[in-house]
């Protein structure tokens, strides 16, 4: 008799997610974490009296997306999620609006008027052709680029596709960024996860028949949508902190989840092609399923895999970020707003004051901003701060008198950046019984949101396996 039904590897906010979702569908679960601390990427912790995130974090398709569905169905604690805000650009002149339609986009003049019209065209262009199916998965943004616009207008766009794939627009494929800008909208349909499922029809079926359903909606409204989308679109931040989300997640884990702190799983064991269970340096522990959630790149060292499947998980790609928290002796004017900043002629970044949304995030009457910023060159990492430190100061003249504490990390914010080249791994594995969840499982939207489409699909990759 195994010691657990699951062992999950990695108490990330995807490992735990997956947990607790496993224990309620009634699984005697184990999760190892190899820190001392859980939450892996989604946490908050506090440098000299400021509360700061594990960078700065927005949580979207909130209305109805992947974590929308799992607190409704999983959790007996959900934060209060504080509206999002906006998306910003800042010139000289302040801060402007990032258009999320058409009409917005005409009078966007931070950009030049021949620009905004050809870039109009273009991205009217490829909402048609994706409407008819007719994008081709790994044709770039820059490829969908009119030719001849200012040097400005390239950097714009430049800075959307690192924002929302970590590369540059010859790496990011057009539909990431018509996806991820909000122009065609990737929540999770009502329908999608509902019982009963009819007799003589596979769960995988009936899944992809309410897909495609669903799909098809969706492209019909694509385009109208051009003229009505909103950005802000049910992103939220969690009141408290990003540490409210993990710590609603660690307080409705149902009592059949044992969490060990300091375990570093070495090795993932199988016998006759079946999982068997993990080990530690000092400990063994049993169980039929094993849900893998550290970096896939890791994993040929845990358990041999075969060699195609190897070469497929050295193709993900990564991006690794730099973010400088600045804690402010005051409130500034430049900071009045909620949501983020994502570009200042010259370079590219994303700023969000996120004391704004909780003032207990900053000591009373000052101000908590966090930058996070593309590293480009992974092996002179102090110069790449000094070049973002400039950047910021240039951005906001203002700042060097008011800032009492800079505080830098260096992260690597998805397993998987979502590129044209790059792989994107699915949640089974080779070996029957071993599923895999986190960002390097999944495509669709970001970070923790991304977190919860692969938990999802855990849930039902395992339930079409009969071990659900
Ligand atoms: C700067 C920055 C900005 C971000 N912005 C956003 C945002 O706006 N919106 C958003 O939704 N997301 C954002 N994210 C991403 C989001 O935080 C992460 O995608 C998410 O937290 C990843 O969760 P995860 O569980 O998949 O991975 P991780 O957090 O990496 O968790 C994996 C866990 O597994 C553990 N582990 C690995 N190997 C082993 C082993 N062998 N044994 C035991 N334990 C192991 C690790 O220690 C870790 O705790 C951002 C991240 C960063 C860094």
């Amino acid at each position: 008799m195994p010691d657990y039904d699951v062992i999950v590897v990695g108490g990330g906010i995807s490992g735990l997610m997956s947990a607790l979702t496993l224990g309620r569908h009634g699984k005697k679960v184990l999760v190892l974490e190899k820190d001392d601390f859980l939450g892996g990427n989604c946490n908050s912790y506090n440098v000299n009296g400021f509360q700061v995130d594990t960078g700065p974090h927005a949580i979207t398709h909130m209305r109805e997306g992947p974590l929308r569905r799992l607190m409704d169905e999983y959790f007996t604690y959900v934060p209060f999620f504080v509206d999002y805000g906006h998306y910003y650009i800042r010139t000289e002149k302040g801060l402007t609006k990032i258009p999320s339609n058409i009409k917005e986009f005409v009078t966007f003049d931070a950009l030049p008027r021949k620009d905004r019209i050809l870039l109009s065209q273009s991205l009217t262009k490829a909402l048609t052709l994706m409407t008819f199916g007719m994008v081709d998965a790994k044709q770039s943004v820059y490829d969908f680029m009119p030719k001849g616009l200012s040097r400005d207008s390239y950097d714009f766009v430049n800075a959307i596709a690192y924002f929302l794939s970590g590369k540059s627009m010859k790496e990011t494929s057009v539909n990431r960024v018509l996806y991820g800008s909000s122009f065609v909208r990737d929540s999770v349909s009502e329908d999608i996860f509902e019982e009963p499922q009819p007799a003589n029809q596979s769960y995988a079926s009936l899944i992809t028949e309410r897909l495609s359903k669903y799909q098809f909606a969706g492209h019909l409204s694509t385009l109208s949508r051009l003229a009505t989308n909103k950005v802000s679109y049910a992103q939220a931040y969690p009141r408290g902190g990003l540490k409210s989300f993990l710590n609603s997640v660690l307080y409705s884990m149902p009592e059949t989840v044992n969490i060990r702190t300091g375990s570093v799983v070495e090795d993932i064991l199988y016998e006759n092609e079946n999982i068997t269970g993990v080990a530690t340096k000092s400990d063994l522990f049993t169980a039929g399923t094993v849900v893998y959630t550290g970096f896939l790149k890791d994993l040929p060292s845990l358990v041999p895999l075969p060699s195609d499947y190897e070469n497929d998980l050295a193709r993900i790609d990564q991006t690794l970020s730099l973010t400088i928290w600045l804690g402010l002796s005051e409130k500034m004017e430049d900071f009045n707003y909620t949501g983020s900043e994502v570009w200042f002629r010259g370079g590219a970044y994303w700023a969000m004051p996120i004391s704004n949304y909780d003032p207990c995030i900053a000591p009373t009457g000052k101000q908590l901003v966090g930058f996070t910023f593309v590293i480009r060159d992974k092996n002179n990492i102090e110069t790449e701060k000094k070049k973002a430190l400039d950047l910021i100061h240039r951005a906001v003249p203002d700042i060097g008198s008011r800032i009492e504490m800079t505080h830098f990390q260096v992260t690597i914010p998805e397993k998987a950046a979502v590129t044209i080249n790059g792989y994107i791994a699915g949640v089974r594995s080779p070996i029957p019984g071993l599923y895999l969840a986190g960002t390097d499982t999944d495509n669709r939207s970001m970070g923790i949101t991304r977190a919860g489409y692969s938990v999802l699909e855990l849930l039902k990759a395992m339930k079409e396996d009969k071990k659900l």
